[in-house]
């Protein structure tokens, strides 16, 4: 790692910049202290924040991986930064729900904190114009995303072997994953990794016994401090 270099920023989102370096198929991931949601109508900074989940997103990518998961993740520069294969990001997020709240609380009326019958995949347009809205497979054809029914499944059998990996992982840490967002990108070699971050900005997780929310949540609903919330993820990881 120590010869990697990092080069011109290739582009920055609302929660990570993304640099090129000397290598054409790597490049290198910092996590930004910014707070966005609500498509970035809510806006904050929190110092420590971009750290924390630099480092809860390395442990589980390392987990992932580690469980058969192919990612994009290939090991820490420093406590802010990750290098990871170039990927071209596929413009879907896809959510796993195992508890209903959030967005499929309020579009379809299910009780808040209710457990679902079985974990539903969901995949969501990644545009922000246009606010993420929800997509189905048929969508993703008349978009172009892809035109491979294959690939569309291959993203649902992955959210599912994630979900069941992360779940199980969690639980044993007292924490429940209520849902979560992952990203997925093609390779330079046509893989399709996962890729993006895991961590309390893009997962739902609640203590196990009292149902307090240890996530974005926090910052969203004004429950408290995100960073206490967040370092409480992380030392469970770490247990
Ligand atoms: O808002 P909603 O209930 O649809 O979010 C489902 C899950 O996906 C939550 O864990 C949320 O943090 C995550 N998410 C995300 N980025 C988005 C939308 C949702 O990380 N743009």
């Amino acid at each position: 790692m120590k010869d990697i270099k990092q080069q011109e920023l290739l582009y920055e989102g609302k929660g990570k910049k993304i640099f090129a370096t000397q290598e054409k198929d790597l490049i290198i991931a910092e996590f930004k202290d910014d707070l966005t949601a609500f498509n970035a109508k809510k806006k904050s900074q929190e110092s420590g924040k971009g750290k924390l989940n630099c480092k809860i997103t390395s442990l589980i990518f390392d987990l992932l991986e580690r469980s058969g998961i192919k990612t994009h993740f290939q090991g820490n520069i420093d406590e802010n930064r990750i290098l990871c294969k170039k990927v071209e990001i596929i413009p879907i997020e896809v959510v796993v729900r195992n508890v209903a709240t959030g967005s499929i609380s309020k579009r379809l009326g299910i009780t808040d904190g209710l457990k679902l019958p079985f974990s539903l995949v969901e995949f969501y347009y990644k545009n922000d114009d246009l606010d993420d809205p929800i997509i189905t497979d048929e969508h993703c054809k008349i978009l172009n995303i892809t035109q491979n029914q294959e690939e569309l499944d291959f993203l649902k059998t992955q959210a599912r072997k994630i979900n069941t990996i992360l779940t199980d992982f969690f639980i044993q840490r007292q924490l429940r994953l209520i849902d979560f967002k992952i990203e997925f990108g093609r390779s330079s070699s046509g893989d399709i990794l996962l890729a993006d971050e895991i961590s309390p900005d893009s997962c739902r997780f609640w203590d196990k016994d009292s149902n307090a929310k240890l996530d974005k949540d926090v910052f969203r609903q004004d429950l408290g401090s995100v960073k206490v919330a967040y370092e409480e993820v992380l030392n469970r990881i770490l247990k």
